[in-house]
């Protein structure tokens, strides 16, 4: 119990207050670490010459370890292979995919970069971490040199099916650097079985009982953690949020309109054109409605040197201007389109005046944003998510309107049903819905992961 938990992530926000955050993992992480204590190591954010050892920072019982990038691993590791290669080919969307052996020699250096100054800092009693698609050689590289200490590994994005995963030029390398970890984690079952499959087919690995796979002569666990959150805690932010000053603002400017929201970042695996798309056929279908809502897409941005993520944007400017050019009136605007991120608290006050969600990722890992929704909703008269089935988050949220997103007109159908159900029907639909993500809390994935890391080092 007295072993120490080491964390290692791409990106490493290093806590100060009043900052906006974007991506779940930021979220979902400094939780776990500032309970159970230790050191969180990776990249500070910053691109320049790594001079010295990391730099260290100490906040809330959690050192803080980091190092800059270069502009050149920036470039070919961070954005190039991890957002460029892995992030598309996890996401289903070999079309974005831009695949270049800088890339690939940049990312495995990188790791081999990380290994060496994480190296000093691992102590003989630790369990390591591991997160997400930029890291995936880091357990290789640290046995290399010598640490055999407990390693897991957690992917927060979709693992591809096999057919799909053999597009990428390095995927043996890859399942090979995976197969290093004691433990790996994956969102859903799917995911798990696509893992499977592409072991079993080209590394001959045999399944074992209990989710153990051997694979040349090494056992190792992988199973599936989906992702949570922290219910309460959101919950009662939630709440609290009609004293503040931004949710005023807001119901005053709704002039008692009903309000939709869409919280993603902006990203191509979010579907936002597919979904103005829908939304432009449900204001083409529901006449009614017009006058009496207003649709608010926040779409943080992201990853904007990436030229597939200045389309996007450009595209989704250019949709938004047809879609209010064509429905607005001289006292009515349908959809407000903001290109700016917001605190989580500002998010949960938004969240729970919102009389529906549009959460329709083409492909996501899990979607912490749909189970946020849920979560701020008020129990009493609660908003009814429209939740896309290629989420991770539909596997547990059932009873959410689940709607497959490449099908416009479903999309719009769902919407306009989330929006005439019955109050009785909406509460039973959150009672479902926050059971679950009571019962797969963050506390709980991160214990459960933890707990089988641990477990696998006792049997040795
Ligand atoms: N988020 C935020 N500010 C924003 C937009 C999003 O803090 O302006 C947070 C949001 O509350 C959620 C996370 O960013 O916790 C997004 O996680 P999700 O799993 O939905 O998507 P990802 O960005 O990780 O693909």
């Amino acid at each position: 119990m007295s072993q120490r938990l080491v964390v290692v992530s791409n990106r490493v926000t290093v806590p100060r207050a009043g900052e906006p955050q974007a991506g779940g993992l930021a979220v979902a992480l400094r939780g776990a670490l500032e309970t159970y204590g230790g050191l969180w190591f990776g990249w500070n954010g910053r691109v320049g010459e790594r001079t010295g050892p990391p730099e260290k920072t100490e906040h809330a019982g959690v050192t803080y370890a980091t190092v800059p990038l270069t502009r050149q691993e920036h470039d070919d590791y961070y954005l190039g292979y991890a957002n460029e290669v892995l992030w598309p080919l996890c996401h289903f969307m070999l079309s974005a995919m831009d695949y270049r052996r800088s890339y690939r020699d940049c990312y495995w250096a990188v790791n081999a970069a990380f290994a060496e100054h994480l190296l000093p800092m691992i102590g003989g009693d630790d369990i390591l971490w591991i997160h997400d698609y930029h890291l995936i050689p880091l357990a290789d590289t640290l046995r290399r040199s010598g640490v055999d200490r407990p390693m897991g590994f957690f992917l927060h994005i979709p693992f591809p099916s096999y057919s799909l995963l053999r597009a990428l030029p390095d995927h043996r390398q890859i399942l090979k650097d995976l197969c290093q970890y004691d433990l790996l984690g994956f969102q859903t079952h799917d995911d798990l079985r696509a893992f499977r499959t592409a072991v079993v087919e080209t590394m001959a690995a045999r399944i074992l009982d209990d989710d153990i796979i051997e694979v040349q002569g090494h056992r190792l666990r992988a199973s599936v953690f989906p992702v949570g959150i922290e219910v309460d805690e959101l919950s009662d932010l939630a709440a609290r949020s009609r004293y503040s000053r931004r949710v005023e603002r807001l119901l005053r400017s709704l002039q008692d309109r009903d309000l939709v929201i869409g919280v993603d970042r902006l990203d191509y695996s979010k579907g936002l054109p597919k979904r103005f798309q829908s939304f432009e056929r449900f204001l083409e279908q529901q006449r009614n409605r017009h006058g009496r809502l207003v649709y608010m897409q926040i779409a943080n941005p992201s990853r904007s040197e990436i030229p597939e993520y200045q389309e996007l944007r450009r595209q989704l400017e250019e949709m938004a201007g047809h879609i209010n050019g064509r429905f607005s009136d001289f006292d009515w605007m349908p959809l407000r389109y903001l290109h700016k991120s917001f605190a989580r608290a500002s998010l949960l006050g938004f969240y729970r005046n919102a009389r529906a969600a549009l959460i329709t990722p083409l492909r996501d890992g899990m979607n912490l944003v749909a189970k946020e929704y849920v979560a701020a909703q008020d129990p009493d008269d609660p908003g009814v998510p429209v939740l896309s089935e290629l989420a991770g988050a539909a596997r547990e949220l059932e009873a959410a309107l689940l709607v497959n997103p490449f099908d416009i007109d479903a999309t719009a159908e769902a919407l306009e049903r989330a929006l005439s159900m019955p109050a009785e029907q909406r509460r039973e639909r959150y009672h479902a819905m926050i059971e679950v993500l009571r019962r797969n809390d963050l506390t709980r994935w991160r214990e459960e992961f933890l707990h089988q890391l641990r477990q696998g080092c006792e049997a040795g």
